[in-house]
C-alpha cells in the first residue's frame, strides 16, 4: 500500500518535474528564436524588396508574376526543402487612366473631390457619367427610399466606420457591408453609380479601395470609394440644397482571367510528415500603393518561420509550410485552389495560421475552432507574453487559411494592434516606410513560437 502511494507520489513528482523542465526548454528555444529573429535583416529587406523593387501587385498585373518568381527565391533562401507553385486562375482588373470626381453645383461652382474605383468595378467610360447625388447612412435608408427616389441618381453610401469599437475590424467588417454590396443592392433600385465613404478609422484625404460585388441580377454600376474628408466636404456641400449633379469619371476594366500561383515552400517533419501545419500570408496586393501592410507583411513573416526556425536548428516534427497565396484581395482563387488541392491530395491539415492584418505590434492570437481547442492552445500564453502576445482567444482566422477548417484544420490569425491599420488598408499610404522593423519582426517571431509551440504539442 504504502510502496504504491511512493510510486503514485514518483509519478505525480516526475510528472511536474517533467513539465516544468519543458516549460523551461520551451522558454529557453523561444528567447533563442526571438534573438534569431530580432537581430536578422532577412524580413525586414524582404518586404523592401516586395515594396520598392515591385511595387502593387494585384492579381493578374505583371508585378504579380513578378511577386510570384521573387518570393520562391525568398523560400529557397529561407531553407525551405521544397518549393513550388500552384498554378490557377485569377481575375485581372486594371483601373485604367485618371480618376475624376466632381460636385458641379447650378450657380457654376465646380468642387473636385478625391475618389478611386473599387475593385472589381465597372468604369464610367471615357464620356463620364453626370446625375443628381443622394446621401444616404444606412442600408435600411436605401431600401425605405425606394426606386422612386433611387432611380437615375448616384447613391453616396456616407456611413461611416464606427470608432466605438476598440478592434478596429469590428468596424471593418460592419460597415464594409457598403462597398461589398452596396453597388449591387443600389443597382437593384436603379441607380447609376455609387459613391462610398472610405473605410478608414481616421480622417485622410486618400480614398481607400476594396472589392466590390455584383449581383447579376441588376446592372452592374461604377462604384467609386472617396476619402473620408472629402465624404464629410460632399455631405455639407449637399446640406446647402444648391441643385447640383456629380460628375464621375473611371475607365477601370475586368480583362480576361490570367494565370497565376500560390508559392509554397515546404519543410518536410521528421515524425508526422503526413500531417501539415501551413503558415500564410497573401501576396497580391491592390493597385494604388506598395502593399506593405497588406500584406507584404504576412508574406515576409511567413517566409521568417521557416528561416527562424531552420536558423535555430529546429528539427520539425510535422511538415511545416509557408503558403504565399494569390488573389485573396479581389476573388480568393489562391485559397480556394490550396483546398482544392490539399482535398485532391488527400492531405492531413492539422494547423493553419495567417497573417493579414498588417505588420504592427502583436498582441495575440484568434483561433477559429470550438471553446475546448482554444483553452487548449491558450496554455501557451505565459511562454508568449514576454514577447508581447497577451491573449490567445476565439475568433477569425484569415480569409485564406479560413476554407481549410472545412478538411478539419484548426485555423488562426495574428493579431496585431489594430488602431493604425485602417489608415493605410488599401490605400495609396500603405508603403514600406509605415513598417517598423521591430514591429515585424515581434509579430514573425511570436508566429515562429506558436507554430514550434503546436509542432512540439500537437493539437
Ligand atoms: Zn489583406
Amino acid at each position: 500500500m504504502q510502496r504504491r502511494i511512493i510510486l503514485g507520489l514518483g509519478v505525480i513528482f516526475s510528472a511536474f518535474f517533467c513539465s516544468a523542465f519543458g516549460q523551461q526548454t520551451d522558454s529557453a528555444f523561444l528567447r533563442r528564436l526571438s534573438m534569431d529573429v530580432m537581430n536578422s535583416a532577412a524580413a525586414y529587406e524582404n518586404l523592401k524588396f516586395l515594396c520598392k523593387k515591385i511595387g502593387p501587385r494585384l492579381s493578374g498585373s505583371p508585378q504579380a508574376q513578378e511577386a510570384v518568381l521573387v518570393s520562391q527565391k525568398m523560400l529557397k533562401a529561407a531553407g525551405a526543402d521544397t518549393v513550388y507553385l500552384q498554378p490557377l486562375k485569377v481575375p485581372h482588373w486594371v483601373r485604367g487612366g485618371r480618376e475624376q470626381a466632381e460636385l458641379r453645383q447650378a450657380n457654376g461652382k465646380k468642387i473636385a473631390l478625391a475618389i478611386c474605383a473599387l475593385g472589381n468595378s465597372v468604369g464610367t467610360g471615357q464620356k463620364g457619367i453626370t446625375a443628381p447625388v443622394i446621401q444616404v447612412q444606412t442600408m435600411a435608408e436605401l431600401e425605405q427610399l425606394g426606386a422612386a427616389t433611387i432611380k437615375g441618381k448616384i447613391v453616396f453610401f456616407n456611413g461611416g466606420m464606427n470608432p466605438a469599437h476598440i478592434q478596429t475590424f469590428n468596424a471593418y467588417a460592419e460597415t464594409g457591408v457598403f462597398r461589398r454590396t452596396g453597388a449591387a443592392k443600389a443597382a437593384r433600385l436603379g441607380a447609376v453609380a455609387v459613391v462610398v465613404r472610405s473605410l478608414a478609422s481616421n480622417p485622410t484625404n486618400f480614398p481607400h479601395t476594396g472589392v466590390t460585388s455584383y449581383n447579376d441580377s441588376f446592372p452592374k454600376i461604377p462604384a467609386v470609394a472617396i476619402s473620408t474628408n472629402d465624404a464629410d466636404k460632399l455631405s455639407r456641400l449637399l446640406m446647402q440644397k444648391i441643385a447640383s449633379e456629380l460628375f464621375l469619371k473611371t475607365t477601370c476594366a475586368m480583362l480576361p482571367d490570367e494565370t497565376s500561383f500560390n508559392v509554397v515552400g515546404e519543410w518536410r517533419g521528421t515524425v508526422f510528415p503526413e500531417k501539415i501545419i501551413t503558415v500564410g500570408g497573401h501576396l497580391d496586393s491592390w493597385d494604388l500603393a506598395e502593399g506593405a501592410h497588406d500584406d507584404g507583411a504576412g508574406v515576409v513573416q511567413s517566409i521568417e518561420v521557416i528561416r527562424a526556425l531552420k536558423a535555430t536548428a529546429y528539427k520539425p516534427r510535422h511538415t511545416l509550410r509557408a503558403v504565399l497565396f494569390m488573389n485573396e484581395e479581389n476573388g480568393g482563387a489562391g485559397a480556394k485552389k490550396y483546398l482544392e488541392l490539399a482535398v485532391q491530395n488527400k492531405e492531413q491539415h492539422l494547423f493553419a495560421l495567417e497573417s493579414d492584418a498588417g505588420g504592427f505590434t502583436p498582441r495575440g492570437f484568434s483561433i477559429d475552432a470550438a471553446d475546448s481547442m482554444v483553452a487548449k492552445l491558450a496554455v501557451h500564453v505565459p511562454l508568449l507574453l514576454p514577447y508581447g502576445v497577451y491573449e490567445i482567444k476565439k475568433g477569425g482566422s484569415g480569409a485564406d487559411v479560413g476554407p481549410l477548417k472545412t478538411i478539419g484544420a484548426v485555423t488562426a490569425g495574428l493579431r496585431p494592434d489594430s488602431q493604425r491599420y485602417f489608415d493605410v488598408h488599401h490605400a495609396a499610404t500603405d508603403v514600406f516606410e509605415t513598417v517598423s522593423r521591430r514591429e515585424l519582426q515581434l509579430g514573425a517571431f511570436n508566429m515562429a513560437a506558436l507554430i514550434y509551440l503546436v509542432d512540439q504539442y500537437g493539437l
